[in-house]
C-alpha cells in the first residue's frame, strides 16, 4: 500500500524482496546459527522501526544498532528482539539499563566503568566483546586478553553474551588471506577467554559478504547487513538478491535549450546540440550526491538512461532528456530494480552502503 507522496521524492521499501534475501541468506547460514540483523543507520535507510518489526515477525535472533539512541527508538516502537549497541559511550548507560539494550564493550577503561555501572546499581547486564584481530577501530587487542579475563572475574555483573570480531574486507579476494589470519586469532582469543568461564559465550565474525565467503566460520551468529537490503557484495549470488529500495522522484518541468546554452550553478553544464532538459525534484539535501554531476549520474525516465547535466542542486537536479519521450509530472527512477546501487557509486568512487545511508529524513519512506 503506497501512502501519498508529499514531496514528489519517495524511497520505496518492498519487504517482500527483503523476506526473500532474509530467506535466501538463511539458506547460506547453517541451521544453529543464529541471524543477527544490522538496522544501524535507520536500517542503512530503509526505516529502523518498519524493517525491525518486519524482521521481528521474519524471527531474526538479534538486531544491531550503532548508538543508545538508536536502539531506545527501536524499543519505543515496540520491538522486542535483543538488540546490540556496537559503539555506547557512557553517558548512556543508564539508558541501556532502561530499555534493556546489550552494548558492545571494547576496551579495558569501558570495561571498568560500565563493571562499576552495574555495581553501584546492583544489576546485571548482558554485554558483547568486539575483539580488533586487525580492523584497528575499536576493540580488544591480543594483549588485552588476559587483563579482560580478570575483569570479567572481577565483574561479574556483566555477563558477556558474546564475543565477535570484524573482518576488514571480506567482500575483497585480495584480502582473503588477512580475513582468515583474523579469523583464526580471533578463535584464538575466544578459546583464551571462554576457557576461563563457566559459560559459554556465542561467537561471531562475519558480514554479509563473510557469510558466503568463510562458511566454515559462521559459528553461533552471522552479522547480516548490506545483503539484506539487496546488495550483494560478496560476488558469488548476484542474481538471488532483489534490491529492496527504489528512489523515486518526478519532473518538476520540461524546457528546451538550445546549443551553447550552460545548465545550472557555475555554468558547469553545457548543450552539446539543441535539445530538451527536465528539472526533477531531488538534490544532494535529499542524499543525492552532488559528485552525480554532470554526466557522472544517469537516472531512468520510461525505462530510458538519462544523464545528469550541470551540478547537482541542494533540492532540484537536470537532466538531459535530448531524444527521449517525457512530459512534466512523470517519475523518475533515481535507483532500483533496472539501476544498481554498485555500478551507481562506483561512478562517483564511493561504495553502496555511502548510497544508501544517506538518503536524507525529508524523503518519505513508503512500504509496501
Ligand atoms: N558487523 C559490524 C561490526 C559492522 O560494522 C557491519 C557494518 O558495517 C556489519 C557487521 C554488516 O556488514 P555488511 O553490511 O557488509 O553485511
Amino acid at each position: 500500500r503506497l501512502q501519498q507522496r508529499i514531496h514528489g521524492t519517495t524511497l520505496e521499501i518492498n519487504l517482500n524482496a527483503l523476506t526473500h534475501n532474509y530467506n535466501f541468506y538463511k539458506t547460506q547460514i547453517l541451521p544453529n546459527t543464529k541471524v543477527m540483523v544490522m538496522v544501524k543507520a535507520f536500517a542503512y535507510g530503509g526505516g529502523a522501526a518498519e524493517i525491525a518489526n518486519h524482521l521481528q515477525q521474519l524471527r531474526a535472533d538479534y538486531l544491531a544498532v550503532a548508538y543508545t539512541d538508536e536502539g531506545v527508538a527501536l524499543r519505543e516502537e515496540g520491538i522486542r528482539l535483543p538488540i546490540m549497541v556496537l559503539n555506547p559511550v557512557q553517558e548512556s548507560f543508564i539508558h541501556l539499563e532502561k530499555f534493556d539494550l546489550e552494548p558492545v564493550v571494547y576496551s579495558p577503561d569501558f570495561f571498568r566503568q560500565l563493571g562499576k555501572f552495574c555495581q553501584n546499581r546492583n544489576i546485571s547486564m548482558k554485554v558483547h566483546l568486539d575483539m580488533d584481530t586487525g580492523m584497528h577501530r575499536l576493540g580488544f587487542e591480543q594483549e588485552h586478553v588476559q587483563e579482560l579475563i580478570s575483569m570479567i572475574k572481577s565483574y561479574p555483573q556483566l555477563i558477556i553474551e558474546s564475543i565477535y570480531t570484524h573482518l576488514v574486507g571480506a567482500d575483497e579476494e585480495i584480502h582473503r588471506d588477512f580475513s582468515l589470519a583474523q579469523l583464526r586469532s580471533f578463535v584464538e582469543m575466544c578459546d583464551t577467554i571462554s576457557g576461563t568461564l563457566d559459560y559459554k559465550p556465542m561467537r561471531h565474525a562475519l558480514n554479509s559478504a563473510g557469510i558466503i565467503q568463510f562458511p566454515e566460520y559462521q559459528m553461533d551468529m552471522v552479522r547480516l547487513g548490506i545483503g539484506l537490503y539487496g546488495v550483494e557484495v560478496s560476488g558469488k549470488f548476484e542474481t538471488h538478491l532483489k534490491p529492496i529500495s527504489t528512489l523515486k522522484t518526478t519532473i518538476s518541468q520540461i524546457k528546451s535549450i538550445p546549443q551553447g546554452q550552460t545548465i545550472g550553478y557555475s555554468r558547469k553544464g553545457k548543450m552539446d546540440e539543441d535539445g530538451k532538459i527536465a528539472t526533477i525534484a531531488l538534490g544532494y539535501a535529499d542524499g543525492y550526491d552532488r559528485r552525480f554531476s554532470n554526466g557522472k549520474g544517469f537516472v531512468l525516465i520510461d525505462g530510458k538512461k538519462a544523464p545528469v547535466i550541470g551540478n547537482v542542486c541542494m533540492d532540484m537536479t537536470m537532466i538531459n532528456i535530448t531524444g527521449i519521450e517525457a512530459n512534466e509530472g512523470d517519475e523518475v527512477i533515481i535507483y532500483g530494480p533496472g539501476i544498481s546501487l554498485k555500478e551507481l557509486s562506483e561512478r562517483i568512487g564511493t561504495i553502496p552502503y555511502e548510497l544508501l545511508t544517506n538518503i536524507s529524513s525529508r524523503v518519505k519512506r513508503v512500504y509496501y
